[in-house]
């Protein structure tokens, strides 16, 4: 119902928005100059020369789809981590049988090494018990990690830095198997073999592609942003070894990509990271950042009075970081009633009993302005990496993605397809973004299949 006697927003809201929506838009040509950029750092990263973009080659290429076996595996992400059991039938098929979700205490993040690897071998101990696994038998393991690795084989690689708010010391520089394997041995774990060593955006990849032979891409839109795809290895001017594949999937770790333009917000964001100056597309685009970014757009309009001004409590409310997440934005851009009663809901939680309709809408517009540019800076670095594989766009590309701002976010996906279209015209149907649940676990599982085929193994 209309309300003839609703205050007006405060005077200069739309002055603010309007200035926001400058601030963090990205229009066509942005992003046609972004992917000239993007295309600029991949070919210096892929050649061995300085470049915000690591490429780092994976020892692996696409499965085949006939791998079979069971396998376990262990997803550290960023926010949680997982061990699943898998089954793999050899006909394209892969199925999690049993999973289990820890959250990574910040003890484990910015502790020691040695407590980082001890929790995740705990987490492995109460999946063994839980499942009633038998001790006495031997189970390979896929080890999914999310950070940036130098892999120096198929089950061991080393730790070039840490992303995602961890600073667990000890580890950077060293191989994560090794620390993992001592973690095991301290626990008295002996029936665990490490076999593989992944990284998300691969895992993502070949848990789609094991029954997809289009699937060329894999994408993570969660606590962090990365992505991997499959490259012919003569484009890999760094890689001397022959011994290779012809095709060979690379993660890009494209959260490092400083090509983007920051605003007065992203830079309070930056200089308030644990690791300032560093991974600038990450923390524009993911989950662990948006939610922080926003909550200062919050304030500032708090500050200018433009927002919750019959609200003292507010100020409290949002002051401090990590106060407002991606999970809250969710919810508000999830809102679709009339008067935003979910979003009222939210606001009463949080002690903020004085909202006025323009506060409401006022604060899902804002939320919309900074997930908007998410998903748009998402898209662009999809385009980027299909038109580097495909410039003419001649083939069908399916990007596997997984993460829970892909999965959860109101619009993301919609709004990422709206780009590509932009961007490619009728041309963009031939790209179809999946959402691969679980799958950066499911692929590391996999990629245990191809290792243990290779070295005899039985999984
Ligand atoms: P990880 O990256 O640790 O593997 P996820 O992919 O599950 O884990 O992503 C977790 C991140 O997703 C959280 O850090 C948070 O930023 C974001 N997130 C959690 N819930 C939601 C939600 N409902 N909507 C959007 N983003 C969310
Ligand atoms: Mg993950």
């Amino acid at each position: 119902m209309a309300c003839t006697n609703m205050p007006p927003p405060p005077a200069g809201c739309e002055e603010f928005v309007s200035c926001l929506e400058n601030l963090f838009s990205l229009s066509l040509n942005d992003s046609r100059g972004m992917i000239k950029d993007f295309h600029e750092e991949m070919r210096k990263g892929l050649s061995g020369q300085a470049s915000s973009l690591k490429m780092l080659p994976s020892f692996v290429d696409r499965p085949t789809g006939k791998e079979r076996g069971n396998f376990l595996a262990l997803d550290l992400g960023g926010t949680n981590f997982r061990v699943l059991a898998v089954q793999l039938d050899g006909k394209g098929c892969a199925a999690v049988q049993a999973v289990r979700k820890f959250a990574v205490s910040g003890e484990a993040m910015q502790g020691t090494g040695e407590q980082l690897f001890d929790f995740i071998a705990d987490g492995i101990d109460a999946f063994l018990t839980e499942n009633r696994m038998k001790r006495s038998s031997s189970f390979p393991l896929a080890f999914t990690f999310s950070f940036p690795v130098a892999q120096t084989g198929i089950a061991s690689g080393r730790l070039l830095e840490w992303t995602k708010g961890f600073t667990a010391t000890g580890v950077k520089g060293r191989d994560v198997v090794g620390l993992l394997n001592d973690a095991l041995k301290r626990k008295g774990i002996s029936c665990i073999a490490v076999s593989a060593l992944v990284n998300d955006t691969i895992g993502t990849m070949v848990a789609r592609s094991y029954g997809d032979p289009t699937c060329d891409m894999g994408v993570i839109l969660g606590t962090g942003t990365n992505a991997c795809y499959r490259e012919k290895r003569l484009k890999i001017e760094k890689l001397k070894d022959r011994r290779f594949r012809k095709y060979i999937m690379i993660n890009m770790e494209w959260g490092n990509f400083h090509k983007v333009r920051l605003t007065g917000y992203d830079e309070q964001v930056d200089g308030a990271s644990v690791n300032p100056g560093a991974m600038h597309f990450e923390k524009l685009v993911s989950g662990m950042y948006l939610g922080e970014l926003t909550r200062l757009v919050l304030m500032d309009a708090i500050e200018r009075r433009l927002l919750f001004l019959h609200e003292p409590k507010a100020a409290g409310a949002f002051g401090q970081k990590g106060l407002f997440r991606t999970e809250d934005m969710s919810l508000i851009a999830e809102d679709e009633t009339t008067d935003l009663l979910r979003v009222e809901g939210f606001l009463q939680h949080r002690g903020i009993t004085v909202a006025t309709p323009h506060d409401k809408t006022f604060l899902k517009h804002l939320c919309e302005i900074t997930a908007g540019r998410s998903a748009r800076l998402g898209a662009t670095a999809i385009s980027s990496v299909i038109s580097w594989m495909d410039p003419e766009l001649k083939d069908r590309h399916t990007v596997a993605v997984d993460g829970t701002l892909f999965e959860k976010y109101p619009h993301f996906k919609t709004g990422i397809i709206a780009v590509l279209q932009e961007l490619h015209g009728a041309k963009a149907e031939k790209i179809l973004l999946v959402h691969s649940k679980d799958g950066s676990g499911l692929g590391a599982a996999i990629v245990a299949a191809v290792a243990a085929a290779e070295s005899g193994l039985n999984g």
